[in-house]
């Protein structure tokens, strides 16, 4: 660039020299050519009928040319590219007829490499002492290298690096675009949010190089379902978005079409992905808003789009939702409740109740701790509002620290009976790395038998990750911990891994218990559950017990324990306490 600069210097020289400097070799004349084969520019004069008068040696040695055999000849003459010699032709004669001064960039291929090579080019007219026009002087500097760092800038800024499709910025740049035509011709768009489901496990147990590959895969699937209008983008680490650009003006059709794209999206995710011959499973939930004229801005409709797709995995994930404007409350009321929850954890709002669990005998054989949360404004909020929002937000290892405490506590208030303490662990806190350590610590710095303590798991974490899952329940069970395989009968365990896992206890699902003496299939799975439990020798513990019949039904085909609303609701750990030394007295 600097070579133009110096250039432009040249210029107000040559622009008050009149064509005699090139018929006669004046001293002055041969200085300026000596000047001109120096510069880094391909420079050339042509006068009126675009023949050369001059070629600089640099233009020389780029087009293998010489400079005295060019002398009368034209552009045509050296150079092949009829499109070049067209588009050269006319800016030419643009500066010899109406003395504009041009700037243009231009490609040439070089006559030895073959390479094309962009040039930008400076095009003006030189004059005669009546300031008529006789002659057109280029100056054309060689840009391929920094295009070619603008164009790897320009990569770098606006695309991901890893699948490279469109990045936020660019999506957000596109979005603008599209507000406008919205606005204009009320064209409407859909911005589809689609998030992975359970890519981040299979990041985290499989490795990088795995994720990796699903992204790209995934990239790539999406690329093939869109129409050419239509954008990709990736913007988080397992988030897209795609745009359905100038759908209709009408609101039904645009919803049918987006619904439409959307479901067949969500559909093509979900066949399996083959790395290194195995095969991996993924879906999607996708939340979906409309880029309308009374859209505010691209953020927002973005905003919105995310919102709904939260609200598509609150739902149980692998699906879609359109945004409504009721959500956007919803979602602030989520981000607020999991605020408070980081206060509540260790104050009076919070408590660990108690739910007892009973042998056919009525003995209490185990309690099962189970969270309350009385918030100061809003009131009883459930367990299953807000774990999932610990879970979200990496609260739910201190939480799942705290109850793990109160189960201790509660083991040491009673040193000589044998009921077991319960307690849920979460699929997110049993991936964190550190919940060993501190799961010793706790149990260490409590004294705390653990035998007496059961952690009760889903089927789904066993099924997510059973290799690094087992390994860890093996060394928890070393220590003494025994588990429970929660909701059971919901799932689709395998049965056959079962055997092998460390497992104490399965906890039969509240739905296959409430209609247990009334729906043969529901009493035909419980059946069964009894009898393969009893086949594995493991511990079976009934929950939702509401009424004798299903009570009766239970025992009757050797359930161990039973636990539910007909012998006891969740209730503080002091009402429990009352209710146990009453009995002992
Ligand atoms: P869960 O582990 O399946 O807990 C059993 C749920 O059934 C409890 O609901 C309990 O109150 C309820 N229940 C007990 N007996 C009956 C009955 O006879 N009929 C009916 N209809 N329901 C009965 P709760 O306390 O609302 O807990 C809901 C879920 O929240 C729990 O399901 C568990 O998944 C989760 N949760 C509760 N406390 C914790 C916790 O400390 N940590 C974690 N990670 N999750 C928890
Ligand atoms: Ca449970
Ligand atoms: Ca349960």
């Amino acid at each position: 660039m600097a070579a133009l600069l110096v250039v432009s210097t040249i210029l107000l020289l040559l622009q008050h020299r009149t064509l005699r400097w090139a018929k006669t070799e004046s001293n002055s004349n041969l200085q300026l050519k000596s000047i001109l084969d120096n510069i880094d520019a391909l420079i050339t004069i042509k006068d009126a009928n675009l023949q050369y008068l001059h070629v600089n040696k640099k233009a020389c040695d780029f087009f293998n040319i010489n400079a005295v055999d060019a002398l009368g000849k034209r552009f045509d003459d050296i150079y092949a590219s009829t499109q070049e010699q067209a588009k050269n032709r006319k800016s030419d004669l643009q500066v010899l007829l109406h003395g504009d001064h041009l700037s243009m960039e231009e490609q040439f291929i070089n006559a030895h490499d073959k390479r094309i090579n962009t040039f930008l080019s400076l095009k003006f007219p030189l004059r005669d002492k009546h300031e008529r026009i006789t002659a057109v002087c280029s100056i054309s500097t060689d840009i391929t290298a920094y295009k070619a760092i603008r164009d790897i800038n320009h990569q770098l800024i606006f695309y991901d690096l890893l699948t490279e499709l469109p990045n936020r910025r660019l999506l957000l740049n596109r979005l603008e675009n599209l507000l406008l035509t919205a606005r204009r011709d009320q064209q409407n768009s859909a911005i589809l949010f689609i998030d992975l489901d359970s890519f981040k496990h299979i990041n985290d147990a499989r490795g990088h190089h795995i994720g990796d590959e699903l992204l790209k895969k995934v990239a790539r699937r999406l690329l093939r379902m869109m129409r050419q209008d239509d954008s990709v983008a990736r913007i988080g680490s397992d988030e897209f978005v795609v745009v359905l650009t100038q759908l209709s003006s009408d609101t039904d059709t645009c919803y049918a079409t987006a619904e439409e794209v959307s479901s067949r999206i969500r559909r093509a995710l979900e066949v399996p992905y083959f790395i290194n011959g195995q095969a991996y499973l993924l879906s999607a939930s996708i939340g979906a808003a409309f880029l309308t004229a009374q859209s505010v801005d691209t953020e927002e409709a973005l905003r919105e789009a995310n919102v709904a797709m939260h609200r598509a995995k609150d739902n149980g994930r692998n699906q879609v939702m359109f945004y409504q404007p009721t959500m956007t409350q919803e979602a602030e009321d989520r981000v607020s409740i999991g605020r408070d929850l980081s206060y509540a954890i260790g104050s009076d709002q919070l408590k660990a109740y108690v739910q007892p669990q009973f042998d056919m005998q009525g003995q209490t054989v185990g309690v099962e701790l189970l969270l309350r949360w009385n918030h100061p404004e809003r009131g009883w909020i459930t367990p299953e509002r807000f774990i999932p929002l610990a879970e979200e937000s990496q609260l739910i290892s201190k939480l799942g620290d705290w109850l793990l405490e109160q189960a201790c506590a509660l083991l040491l208030a009673y040193p000589t009976h044998c009921f077991t303490v319960s307690v849920n662990i979460s699929p997110s806190q049993f991936r964190d790395p550190s919940l060993l350590q501190r799961i010793e610590h706790i149990l260490d710095t409590h004294h705390t038998p653990a035998h007496r303590l059961i952690f009760e798991i889903t089927e789904g974490m066993l099924m997510q990750d059973p290799y690094q899952t087992t390994a860890l329940m093996n060394r928890l069970v070393q220590r003494g911990i025994r588990f429970a395989i929660d909701d059971f009968g919901t799932g689709y365990s395998n049965l056959a891994a079962l055997k092998r896992l460390p497992l104490y206890e399965l906890k039969i699902d509240r739905s296959l218990i409430h209609d247990v003496d009334t729906d043969p299939d529901s009493a035909a799975i419980v059946r069964a559950v009894l009898a393969l439990g009893q086949q594995l020798r493991l511990h079976i513990v009934a929950e939702g017990v509401e009424t004798q019949a299903q009570a009766d039904f239970l025992n009757q085909h050797h359930c161990s324990a039973l636990q539910g609303h007909l012998y006891a609701e969740a209730m503080p750990q002091e009402q429990w306490r009352q209710q146990v030394e009453r009995r002992i007295h």
